[in-house]
């Protein structure tokens, strides 16, 4: 049976911040979360939703898309990627027919996609900057949560005060949780332009958290800088984890083939969608590189990167952005009924629902914007 693309919506919304939101990587504070909804209308009455990328612009594009067959996943991939290349990261789409798919077959997306397992650890990722004090206490709260694995953002002025939490977690869990380090020097937020470390000052840091056993340095260096990250590479012991926002699929060809990296960090709503999320976990396995997906989105854009981390089954930690009172499950995932949880053994578990498994919440209107 052939399904046919019979229309498409983007939709805005945005939820108001009150606290604020003090993320580590922005210089300014976040008032509002912005998400964006795109709904695959089809012949058949499905309706497949994605959510990642903001997709503005994207109406003009729409006819590449309307009236073709869902199922032909690699072609809408490839027009994708040619509008990647000329215009805007209009991922959120190809989730959005896949998730059609899933609904099609009645098979959530983990089982069409491989289906390894249906649950996937998850790494409680911090967002904001809190002292080593307040900061051990919030992870011990963790721990009792179910966590295993925690991520300490890096952005003071002073590089000691971030050495300095990472030195009091560890202190405080032992050996009971593994810890990541984010050092955020990959991208810059727009009009941000301070530089990134370089290899030295990245080495530097490196040897300091070499004291602490750190899981993984993330993002030490500016996100094609593959030479650099593969000399640090081999001076450090530390894995170096990288290519969350990274937009061409031939950078993770270089991470691999430079020897730049330890764990692979692509995120399926914001580059590539689940066509090049499968490749590179493919490389991944080919390559004993860890698979890690970033996922810093709305709980949509999570769901769409569980389904790829489980189906594969090579993903030791999958990223949940959580970091209360400043980003809660409630607040990242206000577009859906229910905020998506954590077991208490600190997994994530998927459901046999159908495609990507996720119901909008009835009340979704009140919080639609023209433009975020
Ligand atoms: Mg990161």
């Amino acid at each position: 049976m052939t399904i046919c693309i019979t229309d498409i919506h983007v939709r805005h919304f945005a939820l108001p911040l009150e606290p604020p939101f003090r993320a580590s990587w922005d210089h300014q504070v976040r008032t509002r979360f912005s998400a964006t909804l795109v709904e695959v209308h089809t012949d058949a009455g499905i309706v497949g939703y994605g959510s990642g990328d903001s997709m503005y612009g994207f109406e003009q594009f729409k006819h590449l898309f309307v009236g073709q067959d869902v199922s032909q996943t690699e072609r809408h991939s490839d027009v994708l990627a040619t509008l990647a290349f000329h215009y805007a990261r209009y991922w959120p789409l190809e989730i959005a027919i896949w998730d059609v798919l899933g609904k099609a077959a009645n098979l959530p997306l983990f089982r069409l996609w491989g289906g390894h397992s249906h649950r996937v650890p998850a790494y409680c990722s911090t967002g904001e900057l809190h002292d080593p004090v307040q900061r051990k206490e919030e992870v011990l709260r963790f721990r009792e949560q179910g966590f295993r694995a925690v991520k300490i953002r890096m952005r003071h002025e002073e590089v000691r005060r971030d050495l300095a939490v990472v030195a009091a977690v560890r202190e405080e869990v032992g050996e009971t949780m593994e810890i990541m380090v984010d050092a955020n020097q990959g991208w810059r937020m727009p009009g941000d332009t301070r530089r990134p470390w370089d290899v030295k000052r990245a080495l530097q840091v490196a040897r300091e958290l070499e004291h602490y056993g750190v899981y993984w340095l993330e993002e030490p260096l500016e996100h094609a800088n593959f030479a650099g990250l593969a000399e640090l590479r081999r001076a450090t012991s530390l894995r170096i984890a990288v290519g969350e926002l990274n937009r061409s699929p031939a950078d993770f060809r270089e991470f691999v083939s430079q020897g730049s990296a330890d764990v692979l960090q692509p995120d399926i709503v914001v580059c590539g969608g689940f066509s090049l999320g499968l490749k590179v976990a493919h490389l991944c396995e080919q390559h004993g590189l860890r698979f890690c997906p970033h996922t810093w989105g709305n709980g949509l854009g999570l769901m769409a990167n569980l389904h790829l981390a489980a189906a594969t089954g090579i993903c030791p930690f999958l990223e949940y952005p959580f970091d209360p009172p400043g980003w809660t499950p409630e607040r990242r995932d206000f577009i859906l009924a229910d905020p998506v949880l954590v077991s208490k053994d600190g997994d994530l578990v998927l459901s046999e629902q159908p495609g990507l498994g996720v119901t909008l919440r009835e009340d979704l209107e009140q919080f639609e914007v023209q433009y975020p």
